[in-house]
Order: structure tokens, then sequence, then C-alpha cells
């Protein structure tokens, strides 16, 4: 079975507020074995909800709704539906008691536009929210001939939720072919997405029942791999067949290959190798310790760090010789080496890592421009130092600067 999902609320359609309650849905219809086939988001627009459950019922055989089945004026999602599914709807007595009872309780007045809430759509079935006042509701029948469920939920997302789980997921699963989805994500650090593609897309063609999607960002690219079969085994065989393919392909370029990342791997690495790492940097300005340190139990295996932006403080700090800075500059090769390498003695860490670059956009040069970035990884057999040139703004110059370090320790460690 396929559904669709229709986020409504104007606040929905402003850049600070993003709907989080379709992702939800996603993967809980995802596990049930249907599959999302068009989401859309509209505002508390009567017409526009109205137009947009019309496309719904055409196309989806499950339509889910989201948001406006609040108190006030701009609540419409229940009499857009009616209107687009040509019914009325009447006062629901029960409904009605169950709202003011909770007002009751909490010793407050009910307000009379409150009384809409008990709204409920002809041939509907009232879901009891147990957080809040709006009711959910559910109906099945036939629209133009098409046999389909639409479900109206609450917008708060712990309402939403809460009667997701205790009133529809039992509900849908009986209406199921029974269908499972397997999904599996691996993540590869500092190859370019049409690299990756180039090598994998031949392998993509031998499994033709495996869907795959791969997302880019800064320094990493993530493959996802979906499948659906009858049962949950069989969907993770496809996947783990395909998946595996591909992590043959790339070998040691991929880093996880359960969905970890990549502060979550260095640490699992640094910890099977019993490794301390120190980080002294100078144009990520701490996100590399605020990475690798966002982890939990990250203390077992990070010593700390220093930011140490000027000059004065890569000496201070990590004890970079000042006739090295004046002979080099601060953002050389031989610097970089020395912050891994001063941080690693001063820490007394199993590895130390440093970095520095110009992250931009002002203080490149032509002859070290913006996005020349240097990464030292010293340790007791040396210290390895690589250049790139990264493109783009001043975060992601110091993403990706910070990503290239974490990698350094991974390949070393591996
Ligand atoms: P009520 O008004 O009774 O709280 P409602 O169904 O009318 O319920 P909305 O008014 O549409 O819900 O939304 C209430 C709040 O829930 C919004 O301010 C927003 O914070 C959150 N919300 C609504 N829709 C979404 C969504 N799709 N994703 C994430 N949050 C949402
Ligand atoms: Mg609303």
């Amino acid at each position: 079975m396929n559904a669709e999902i229709i986020a409504v609320g104007s606040e929905l359609l402003t850049p600070f507020r993003a709907d989080t309650n379709s992702l939800y849905l996603t993967e809980q219809l995802n596990q049930l074995g249907v599959e999302v086939i068009f989401k859309s988001v509209v505002g508390d627009d009567l017409k526009q909800i109205a137009a947009a459950t019309q496309h719904a019922i055409f196309r989806s055989e499950i339509v889910i709704f989201s948001g406006g089945l609040g108190p006030t004026e701009d609540d419409l999602t229940r009499e857009a539906v009616a209107e687009a599914l040509g019914v009325s709807l009447r006062r629901d007595a029960q409904v009605l008691a169950h709202i003011e009872q909770r007002f009751a309780t909490r010793g407050w007045k009910m307000s009379p536009n409150n009384a809409k809430q008990a709204d409920v759509i002809e041939g509907a079935t009232v879901l009891p929210n147990a957080n809040g006042t709006a009711a959910g509701q559910w109906i099945s029948g036939r629209f133009d001939n098409r046999e389909r469920t639409i479900i109206l939920l609450p917008g708060p997302p712990h309402e939403l939720k809460g009667l997701f789980e205790c009133e529809c997921r039992e509900r849908l699963r009986a209406k199921l072919p029974p269908a499972s989805i397997a999904t599996r994500v691996l993540k590869i650090a500092m190859l370019g997405e049409s690299a990756v593609d180039a090598r994998v897309a031949p392998i993509y063609k031998r499994y033709g029942s495996v869907q795959t999607t791969i997302l880019a960002g800064a320094g990493e690219i993530q493959l996802h791999f979906r499948s659906r079969a009858q049962t949950m085994e069989a969907a993770q065989a496809r996947v783990d067949e395909a998946a595996d393919a591909v992590e043959e392909e790339l070998d040691d370029a991929v880093y996880s290959r359960n969905g970890e990342s990549l502060e979550q791997i260095v640490g699992y690495w640094l910890q099977m190798r019993n490794a301390t790492l120190a980080v002294a940097e100078s144009c990520t300005g701490g996100l590399l310790a605020e990475r690798i340190s966002s982890v939990g139990g990250s203390s077992r295996y990070f010593v700390g760090g220093a930011v140490v932006y000027s000059n004065a403080m890569k000496t201070e700090l990590a004890g970079v010789p000042a006739s090295m800075i004046e002979r080099h500059g601060a953002v050389s090769r031989e610097v970089a080496a020395a912050l891994a390498e001063g941080v690693r003695y001063r820490s007394e860490a199993t590895l130390g890592l440093g970095i520095t670059g110009v992250a931009g956009p002002t203080g490149g040069s032509a002859e070290k421009p913006v996005g020349l970035v240097f990464h030292a990884l010293a340790s007791d057999s040396g210290t390895e130092v690589i250049e790139r040139n990264f493109p783009g703004d001043r975060q992601r110059i110091r993403w990706f600067a910070s990503t290239l370090a974490l990698d350094m320790v991974r390949r070393k460690l591996m």
C-alpha cells in the first residue's frame, strides 16, 4: 500500500518551523511496509487544504493529516476534509464531554470555541487523545470509487506520536498485506559524490529490487539502501547483499555501515587500540574538539585540546617555535606538524592532531588561498600531513577540515 502525508499549518511555511511530524510518520509507515509516495505542507487555508485532500485521495490509498485540529479559527482540517469528501460534520457529545472534563480537572473554564474540537466528520471513528483536547479521526471508505483510509492527527508532535502508537498502528497493520521494508546506510568520508557514484552505479544495476539514494554533505557521502519484501528477513537479506557489494568496492572509504557518525567510529577505534587523542586547532576553532567530545564516554580516549588562533598561542600552548611560524607562515605544513607533535608531547596522548588553514572569507592570498588547510596526525611512528584545498564558505571549509582530521585518525587505527 502507499500513503501520503499532509502537514497543515501556516507556521510550517515560514523559515522558523519545519514539518518534522511527517518524518516520524514516514518512519512508522515504512516499518509497516507502507511506502510514502507524496508529502505536502499546506497553510491554514480551507480551500487549499480541501484541494490538497482531493489530490491526495485521488493518488494515495492512505492519507494522513497532521495539525489544524486545534480550537482556533485557523484550525480548519476537519472542515476542509469534510468539504473535500462531500460529507458533513456533526458535533459529538462524547468528545465534547471529554474536552469539558479535561478543562474541569485542571480547574479551567472551557471557552466556547473549544467546542468545535468535538466536530466529527460523518462516518469517522474518533481516536481519543490522551495528551490533549484535539481528538484524531479515522475514516475508511470508498471515495470516487477508490478504497481509502484518511487519518486526522493533531499537530503537537507528542500528541501525534501518542495517537499514532495507541490508535493507528495496529488499525493500519490489520489492513495491510504482510510486507516489510529494510534499510541500511553506508557512510563514506572524503570522497566526492561523483567519484562515489561512478564506482557504485554499476553495482546498483545488479540489485534491481533495492532502492538506493546518495546523499552528499561536507566531506561525507551517505548511501541509503531500501528494499521491501514479505518478511523482514527477506527484505534485510536483499539490502545486505547490495550494501555488502558496494562496501567491497569502496573498501576502507566506508567508515560506517550501521549509521554511526564518524566521531563515534573514531571513538570506537581509539578504545579498541587503547589509544588517546589530543588536538591543537587553529582554523576550526574548537570544532574538532566539539565533535569528538559530543560522543558519550569520549573522556575515555579524548584528553583535550587547545584552540590556538594567534601565533603566540601556537607557541604558548602547543610549543610551535616562533621562528618556524615566521619562516613558513602559520598556515603551513611545518606548523601543522608542529601543532600535532606539540600537543601530543604536552598531553602525553597516543595521538596528536593539528589543523591550520585559511577558512575565509578574508585572509587568503595567491600563495595561500581561502580553503587551504593542513592537517597533521602525530604518533609514535611519525607525523603525517595532508594538504587540501576545500571549496565552499567558512562553515563548510571548517567542517571539511575537521572531517578529514577525524578520518586520518580512523585510517591510522583501523
Ligand atoms: P492544538 O491546536 O490542539 O495544539 P493542532 O492540531 O491544531 O493542535 P497545530 O496548531 O497545527 O496543532 O500545531 C500545534 C503545534 O504543533 C505547532 O505550533 C507546532 O509547534 C507543532 N506542529 C504542528 N505541525 C507540526 C509538524 N508537521 N511538525 C512538527 N511540529 C508541528
Ligand atoms: Mg495550527
